[in-house]
């Protein structure tokens, strides 16, 4: 099952990604670094609520 989630960069908190993820591959928060157009560099992004 498939579930919409939104990833926000950790350092200017922008939400800057909507994606999907598998839950039962990955239950808890999902972290990756992507790029921010805010920091203008690749930084951590988190999953939101
Ligand atoms: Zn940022």
């Amino acid at each position: 099952m498939r579930v919409k989630i939104t990833l926000a960069c950790t350092e200017c908190k922008q939400r800057n990604y909507n994606t999907t993820k598998e839950k039962k591959t990955h239950p808890d928060r999902v972290e990756t670094k992507k790029y921010c157009k805010f920091c203008r560099k690749h930084t951590l992004h988190k999953e939101t609520k």
